[in-house]
């Protein structure tokens, strides 16, 4: 089968690999309806990740099951399911915390741009929808293996419900989904910090009610303008810089929430800022798992459309032109048809 395939910086491309095969008898095969290009695959396009030799990426996917290993029970042939970019037992304790990320016996794919994907520990991974969805709805199914979960999990672990103002720092597909998954929470106030025009236009789709375009100090004076001088009650960081951690940690009220699911390259903590805000922080690799039942029936119930954040679609051949289009922001998500 077709693969895509990290090289170098800025060198991804389609190679031959081998077709996937049951190697457990709690894995699944399932053939993709559509895959996608996430953020966090910019870091090693870009080299901030060190790349060691070819490496297959894609961690997000939807599609139907082709064959399931003889101990799965719970899905099976034919039928149209999501899993998590990371794959757990949903038995052992920290899934059963709710944190199945962390899943003792887990991990997280990397294979997933391609037509084919096994998936292990497929009982506790996938979950399967209530019947094939349309074409349309297809887009909006492929978030919730990462980017509607992940911007779920942010405005959950920041402490978002009804008549809280919340700030989303960060325009990103995560970014904008944080933005949707606090209106659906009830957000009375949604601040969303961007610059960027087509993205502060879906930001207010989904619900944004101001936008901060302003960075940095600046940035903050002005969320503070916004609420009374006090600072924000949930604050959710969706990049991963020392600036935007800065900007997230600065923009919450006393006894504040702040969510962190950018994954962090350099940023480090000051003990007595955080001390002196009594301000809780919570983040991580989001617990897709933990979300998917409800964001599906959100999604067949017509009651969200998060697939708006793709504004690229290309054939899985085109795997480059989608990074570069992410890379160079001309595209805020690309999905790839298999
Ligand atoms: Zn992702
Ligand atoms: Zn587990």
């Amino acid at each position: 089968m077709k693969a895509a395939v990290l090289y170098a910086p800025y060198d991804v491309r389609i190679d031959e690999r081998a077709d996937p095969k049951i190697e457990q008898p709690t894995d699944a095969l399932i053939r993709m309806s559509a895959t996608c290009v996430c953020g966090s695959d910019l870091w090693p396009y870009r080299g901030e990740n060190p790349i060691k030799g070819p490496t297959t990426m894609g961690h997000e996917y939807c599609g139907i099951v082709e064959e399931v290993g003889s101990a799965v029970k719970g899905v099976g042939r034919g039928q149209f399911v999501i899993g998590a970019f990371a794959y757990s037992d949903n038995t052992c304790s920290n899934c059963k915390a709710g944190y199945q990320s962390g899943c003792i016996h887990g991990g997280f794919f990397n294979t997933a741009q391609a037509p084919m994907l096994r998936v292990p520990l497929a009982d506790g991974t996938l979950v399967p929808t209530s019947g094939t969805p349309s074409a349309g709805m297809i887009p909006s199914m492929l978030t919730l293996s990462d980017v509607m979960g992940t911007g779920w999990f942010a405005a959950d672990a920041a402490n978002v419900g009804p008549g809280k103002t919340a700030v989303v720092v960060g325009d990103g597909a995560v970014g904008l989904l944080a933005v949707l998954s606090s209106k659906m929470l009830g957000a009375e106030r949604i601040i969303v910090m961007s610059r960027h025009e087509a993205r502060q236009k879906l930001a207010k789709k989904f619900g944004a009610t101001d936008v901060v375009a302003e960075r940095g100090e600046e940035g903050i004076a002005r969320v503070k303008d916004l609420t009374r001088g006090i600072g924000a009650d949930s604050v959710m960081e969706c990049v991963g810089t020392q600036a935007s951690m800065s900007q997230a940690i600065g923009s919450a009220r006393r006894g504040g929430y702040v969510s962190y699911v950018g994954v962090p390259h350099g940023v480090t903590f000051e003990g007595q800022q955080l001390f002196y805000r009594h301000v809780h922080l919570h983040g991580g690799p989001a617990p897709v798992r933990r979300f998917l039942p409800k964001l599906i029936d959100l999604v067949e119930d017509g009651k969200m459309d998060p697939g708006k954040v793709f504004d690229l679609t290309l054939p899985l051949d085109q795997v480059a032109e989608g990074y570069r289009a992410m890379d160079e922001r001309r595209a805020i998500k690309t999905l790839l048809q298999p």
